[in-house]
């Protein structure tokens, strides 16, 4: 189990694991394939398990959108899945561009009030980039913002899109990012913002953050302009180490894929979507639909949720484990995928990873 950084307080956890283990002496996780390189990715991430032994039952569920009274729906037995196992792993999901079906992504996020993303971004030892040691933690409200999907016509050629902020989800997504930083001992939260425009929107997002700080006494708050986040971030990351960042929903998606070009690139970086019930971990990249089904895909990002799944269950020992078998394998850098300028396949990476187990 996890402890909690020294000087910490003992504020409860927002999200707990819920699951329980089987009589067979397993837990039970739904897995949801995904679009495009996500059934690849996720076979690496089941052989690796099962090479570990890890205490892991799979329960494969199906997420193809179905219409109900004229809405697109995903299956009951998803959803069912979901709420009695209390934790997913999830491959990608492609969304059309602008038409077809709404995005799966959020229907999930919305359907189990999964308000925290959480997505770190770590520097690979062995894989240069313009910066070493980058180590980021970034949470993203996940529920509304620009993500709302209020949309309209307002006249021809003229559309209004709504950023819904409200006190609620800004102030749970805050005291998560201040629990958090107090779990994994990055005793500073500084809140994202752009309030010198949007004033009443992100003006609440930053005033809720303002006032979730003096709850978090052993934790220094301040806050930041997101444009000079960015700036600041790519000309030098190492002043966001020691950091949680915390954000209204579309500037995380935008500066964490941001983060993730610090450290190599989106196949490298996972995701927790974290709910009070449930909790769905994948990666922060979508179906990559230009090297799908080639055996090209590099699962680290994908596998790296998981690791963050089996801590989220208090599978510790076992996350260590393959975490140490991935980084080894990634520093050693004799078998790479071809994001990162090696030329394996998918499978032959995670082959060099089970052998380090
Ligand atoms: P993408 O993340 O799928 O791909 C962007 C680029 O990164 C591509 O060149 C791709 O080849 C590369 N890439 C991504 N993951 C990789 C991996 N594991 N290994 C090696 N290279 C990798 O973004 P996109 O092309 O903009 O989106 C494709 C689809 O994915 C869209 O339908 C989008 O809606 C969806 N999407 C889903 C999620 C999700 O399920 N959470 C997130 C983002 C995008």
């Amino acid at each position: 189990t996890r402890t909690y950084a020294a000087g910490a307080s003992t504020h409860e956890k927002v999200a707990k694991f819920h699951g329980k283990k089987g009589s067979d002496g397993l837990y039970t996780v739904s897995l949801i394939e995904g679009d495009g390189i996500g059934p690849e990715i996720a076979q690496s991430v089941k052989d690796i398990f099962k090479a570990a032994n890890t205490p892991i039952k799979w329960e494969p569920v199906d997420v193809t959108p179905r219409l109900k009274d004229g809405k697109t729906v995903i299956p009951d037995e998803t959803i069912e899945s979901i709420e009695r196992n209390k934790v997913a792993l999830k491959g990608p999901l492609a969304t059309p561009i602008g038409k077809g079906h709404v995005s799966l992504n959020l229907t999930l996020r919305r359907t189990f009030n999964l308000f925290a993303n959480v997505r770190p971004c770590r520097s690979i030892a062995g894989f240069k980039t313009p910066y070493d040691g980058v180590d980021t933690v970034l949470i993203r409200e996940n529920t509304e913002g620009e993500y709302s999907g209020i949309e309209h016509v307002v006249v021809d050629g003229v559309v209004q899109s709504i950023k819904l902020i409200t006190r609620e989800a800004s102030e749970r997504v805050c005291k998560y990012a201040f629990q958090y930083a107090e779990e994994i001992g990055k005793l500073k939260v500084r809140a994202v913002h752009k309030a010198t425009i949007m004033k009443m929107s992100d003006g609440l997002f930053l005033s809720t953050a303002q006032r979730v700080a003096k709850d978090f006494p052993a934790v220094e708050f301040d806050a930041e302009l997101i444009d000079n986040t960015c700036l600041k971030i790519v000309t030098d990351p190492t002043p966001y180490n020691d950091k949680v960042l915390v954000m209204p929903n579309l500037y995380g998606d935008i500066l964490s894929d941001t983060c993730a070009g610090l450290i190599g690139g989106l196949g490298l970086t996972p995701s927790a979507n974290i709910g009070d019930e449930c909790s769905i971990f994948e990666a922060v990249h979508g179906s990559a639909p230009d090297i799908a089904g080639k055996g090209l895909a590099n699962p680290t990002a994908l596998l790296l949720s998981s690791i963050m799944m089996l801590r989220h269950m208090g599978l510790e020992e076992q996350a260590v484990r393959i975490e140490k078998a991935i980084f080894e394998t990634l520093a050693e850098g004799k078998t790479l995928t071809g994001d990162l300028h090696g030329t394996a396949k998918t499978h032959e990476y995670a082959g060099a990873i089970i052998s380090r187990l």
